[in-house]
């Protein structure tokens, strides 16, 4: 679906992201892990073509639909508005629509609430029927469990399986959710400005230059 080769991003003369390559295939959940500022978010935006490379290639599969949640969304508390009207931006959506995308993320009985009401868990789960509504091929997720609980961000995440068991799209999502990120991905990327280590979870939680990044010594997962 989508493909970068050797992809390098600076911003000004500051390195962000050196000669990265990954594809992404239908219907696989891959997370990207790294330290703050390693460049995570700039490698979704890079994929997406929102963010310009200075090096290497980025493929898209013609006419990809995509659904993208970015990590920061600000909803100004002066302009009331309520999940209805926010799933029918930028562009306008059927009202079933919109409820069945509601629905599907487990918050259909809040289209009339105000977004600046909504708790954490319930914020995320609106970003994400917003994202289902073009009927993505690929999720592109940047920290959706961001100011969740444990129990919220296993919820979330089953609800991501669930999702992209019936849509039978594709996942990238970024995470700082180390453990469940480790059993619900089918590929776990590791980045530290490049491309640290990548594999299965079962390899990439056993790899060094993991655990060096993450500070979990050595040994066992
Ligand atoms: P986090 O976990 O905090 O979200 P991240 O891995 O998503 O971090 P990025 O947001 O991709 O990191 O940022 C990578 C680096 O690029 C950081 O050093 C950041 O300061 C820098 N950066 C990001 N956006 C810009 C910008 N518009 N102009 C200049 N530098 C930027
Ligand atoms: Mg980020």
């Amino acid at each position: 679906l989508i493909k970068a080769e050797n992809v390098t991003v600076r911003h000004g003369d500051l390195p962000v992201l050196a000669r990265v390559s990954l594809a992404l295939t239908a219907g696989e959940i891959v997370t990207v892990v790294g330290p703050n500022g390693s460049g995570k978010s700039t490698l979704l935006r890079a994929l997406l073509g929102i963010q310009p490379v200075q090096e290497g290639r980025v493929w898209r599969k013609p006419q990809l639909r995509v659904g993208y949640v970015p990590q920061r969304l600000h909803i100004d508390p002066a302009l009331p508005m309520t999940v209805r009207r926010f799933l029918s931006l930028p562009r306008r959506v059927s009202a079933p629509a919109a409820q069945a995308a509601l629905a599907r993320t487990g918050v259909g009985d809040l289209a009339e609430r105000q977004m600046t009401r909504l708790s954490g868990g319930q914020f995320q789960r609106v970003l994400l029927a917003r994202a289902l509504l073009s009927q993505p091929e690929i999720l592109v997720l940047d920290e959706p469990t961001q100011g969740l609980d444990q129990p919220g961000i296993a919820a979330f995440y089953r609800l991501i399986e669930d999702v992209r068991r019936e849509l039978g799209c594709a996942v990238l999502l970024v995470s700082h959710d180390l453990h469940v990120v480790m059993s619900a991905s089918d590929r776990v990327i590791c980045l530290n400005g490049h491309i640290c280590c990548e594999g299965a979870p079962s390899v990439v939680s056993n790899a060094p230059e993991y655990r060096a990044l993450f500070g979990l010594g050595t040994g066992g997962a």
